[in-house]
């Protein structure tokens, strides 16, 4: 065992000890520990009422209850103890997001069967034989085995991944194109072997890599900043930092931003190492899921690739954790427990002595910020790998430009799309809104059609013929008489959606492949990373994406970007907008010239003297971040000051009014460390799904006790029926 292990508090039989179920009633609770005692940390079952229910031994007892009436823990499960470290981490975690202890159990715990013991169970393998008769549904099954890429798999999770009845399946058992087998239910992961060759690494990568590696080696905790331009090769330098966690007989977990970027991350992975790694993430079947869970608690799995929650898994021995792309915004969870996957990995890191390497081209300002000032290290990786060189940027000047109406692409732009087309190379053209158009407007009244459950416009998805809200999901089909007016034939679109440009595209390029990457156009993840895979053979001519794109995909023929609105991230109040812009334009630009040919990016703009749209052309990075850093520091923002987003909701919108102003005028918690609160207004939504929804901001100075103070407050009032109330520490956006 490795530094920080402490041996856990023991409890013999008939000893009180306090045990936190996943229940919501706050605190641990008393029980008497079961026959054969037992060890903090240990996940148990108690009495609860009249149920039996999930818990862990938190520690000793209050003896604060009739010990008379304190009843004993039914039985302690076979299963590995949450250990110290771990369940420090909640505690501290639901202390920073301000959420109940035992709503932090649950995220710890969310494998099912806990309890259940090692046993077999039936799984399905393909024997090879092809059905004899070839239904849909049939077919459907076999395309669902191929998506678990040969793991085990019950008739069930088979069942529900094609979406046809279990009949389905054991016809296909009796026709032998299946074959039933019994399986351990939990059996280790295979050992990944660290010491196989690594690929070639250039002078700089071998150099952050051996940093890594030594910083991996004093098994301390310490954080680093990972900073490499789109293919550098970021992703060779870390596995090297797994390589010697390995080595070091510890547990290493990799994040990543984007479900269909796992596959291909795997297959790099069982090229290092010999093996594939575990997966943790919502497309993993809940049987793998508890085998992961378990293993992962008896050091039987080495290393796990996951989305932000496998944060919250019981290793065993962790040390080292990666977080690539660390800028993403899919690493704020932001419903249920708010919190972000980049701070507490580095707050697990920090109570278990492990290393964190914060991997992106374009860090977030926080980041930026803790390596500014030497709270985190910094390793920068300048040079492109092999032959590629950063694509030359420009501005298009859309004031000089004359654009029909209804059209978006302009004559410069496609004058270099037609080069590339006869250079046998590709061309993305960059678009972050889905759907055909974002406005459907009555040309006869000017009504533009709106949620009605939202305060959201429906923007038309031609592709699914339908209006979808992009709040609530909410469809409807596109009106042919105006909703107010009730004119026929008036109803237009405005402005362009992917699917618009798509149409542009085809009339201005005839004879072009074009291939549309949308999230939305592809069922799941599998279809989508086909088609990029499609893309990146060569499949197409022009690719049309939206913000998926930005996202770490390899297109070696792809030479050329143009930015359709590189202006649509800079307008509204958002502190954050213009990082997020001259982020996502940078991780753009970046998909171009990757492999030996040299890219451009092309940005039309009608504000190209703006000055996130300078810093982006002249690549002049370092100036950026110093500017904005100085813009937050002005403003006291995160990270120089501290922030929360209080979001209320009611289906009443005085009810919530009311209550909200209430909380506002009732500040003395808040005043008592020099807080300020602001609003209530309404949230930048004001209605969700038939929810009225009213937002307070409170801003603090670093070093008061910011959570203690907003829970005092907001504990103050109880709450009205059916009002929700969230917290969110940190938040994302601003407004
Ligand atoms: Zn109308
Ligand atoms: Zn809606």
């Amino acid at each position: 065992m490795g530094k920080g292990v402490r041996v856990s508090e023991r409890f013999a039989e008939g000893d009180l000890v306090g045990v936190l179920t996943t229940e919501p009633l706050g605190r641990p609770l008393d029980y008497k520990a079961p026959a054969g005692g037992c060890t903090a940390g240990d996940l148990v079952e108690v009495p609860l009422g009249p149920r039996r229910v999930l818990g862990c031994v938190w520690g000793k007892g209050e003896g604060n209850f009739d010990i008379h009436r304190v009843r004993p823990v039914t039985r302690v499960l076979d299963a590995a103890p949450l250990r110290d470290e771990m369940r420090t981490f909640l505690q501290r975690a639901a202390d920073y997001t301000l959420t109940p202890l035992p709503q932090m159990l649950r995220l710890a715990t969310r494998a099912p069967d806990l309890g259940a013991g090692p046993a077999t169970r039936r799984v399905l393998r393909a024997t090879g034989r092809e059905p004899a008769r070839e239904t849909e549904a049939r077919l459907r099954v076999m395309d669902a085995l191929d998506t678990f890429g040969g793991a085990w798999v019950t008739a069930g999770e088979l069942a529900a991944e094609a979406g046809v009845s279990t009949a389905v399946i054991k016809g296909l058992v009796k026709a032998g194109v299946l074959a039933e087998e019994d399986a351990p239910r939990d059996l280790p992961y295979p050992r990944l072997n660290p010491n196989l060759p690594s690929k070639d690494l250039s002078d700089g990568q071998a150099e952050a890599a051996a940093a890594l590696a030594a910083a991996v080696a004093t098994g301390d905790y310490g954080t680093t900043l990972l900073k490499g331009v789109t293919g550098s090769g970021k992703t060779e330098v870390y596995l090297e930092a797994v390589a010697e966690c390995l080595r070091q007989g510890r547990q290493a977990l990799v994040l990543l931003p984007e479900i269909a970027l796992t596959a291909g991350f795997l297959d790099r992975v069982e090229a290092r190492f010999g093996a594939k790694p575990a997966e943790w993430h919502s497309g993993v079947t809940s049987t793998e899921r508890r085998r992961l869970w378990r293993m992962i608690g008896v050091g039987e799995a080495q290393l796990v690739v996951g989305a932000r929650s496998a944060l919250f898994l019981p290793f065993r021995e962790l040390g080292l954790i990666v977080v690539d792309e660390e800028h993403d915004t899919s690493y704020k969870q932001e419903e249920g427990v708010l919190y972000n996957a980049r701070d507490m990995a580095v707050l697990r890191a920090s109570i278990c002595g492990a290393q964190v390497v914060l991997a992106s081209a374009t860090p977030a300002l926080e980041t930026w910020v803790n390596a500014d000032s030497g709270k985190y290290r910094r390793l920068d990786l300048t040079a492109r790998f092999g032959a590629a060189e950063l694509p030359e940027m420009r501005a298009i000047d859309m004031r000089a430009e004359k654009l029909a109406s209804n059209r978006w692409i302009s004559e410069t732009l496609a004058r270099q799309v037609e080069a590339r087309i006869a250079a046998g190379e590709q061309a993305l053209l960059f678009l972050n809104r889905r759907g055909y158009a974002p406005v459907t407007i009555c040309r006869a009244c000017g009504h533009q059609v709106g949620c009605t459950e939202c305060d959201a416009r429906m923007v038309e998805h031609r592709f699914l013929k339908r209006l979808v809200c992009h709040q609530c999901g909410a469809t409807r089909p596109v009106p042919e008489a105006c909703p107010a007016c009730s004119v026929e034939g008036k109803m237009a679109a405005v402005g362009p959606g992917v699917e618009r440009l798509a149409e542009e595209v085809a009339e201005r390029f005839p004879g072009a492949r074009v291939s549309v990457l949308s999230s939305d156009l592809f069922g799941t993840a599998r279809a989508l990373k086909e088609a990029i895979e499609t893309i990146a053979a060569g499949g197409a001519d022009i690719i049309i994406g939206t913000q998926i794109v930005a996202k770490g995909h390899n297109f070696p023929l792809l030479t050329l970007v143009g930015v359709i609105d590189a202006d649509l991230g800079l307008q509204g109040s958002d502190l954050r907008a213009a990082e997020r812009t001259f982020q996502l334009m940078r991780q753009v630009a970046g998909r171009a010239g990757r492999a030996d040919k040299p890219g451009v990016a092309l940005l039309q703009t009608h504000q190209p003297e703006h000055p996130v749209i300078r810093a982006i052309l002249t690549g002049n990075e370092e100036d950026f971040w110093r500017a904005e850093a100085a813009e937050r520091r002005m403003a006291g923002a995160p990270p120089y000051g501290r922030m929360a987003g209080i979001v209320l909701s009611h289906p009443d919108v005085a009810v919530v009014f009311d209550f909200a102003g209430e909380l506002a005028r009732r500040d003395g918690p808040l005043r008592a460390i020099g807080a300020q609160i602001y609003g209530p207004a309404p949230a930048p939504i004001a209605r969700v799904r038939g929810r009225h929804r009213v937002r307070l901001l409170v801003k603090a100075e670093r070093g008061t006790p910011f959570q203690a103070a907003l829970a005092e407050w907001a504990g103050q009032l109880k709450l009205p029926a059916n009002l929700r109330l969230a917290i969110d520490i940190d938040p994302q956006s601003f407004l």
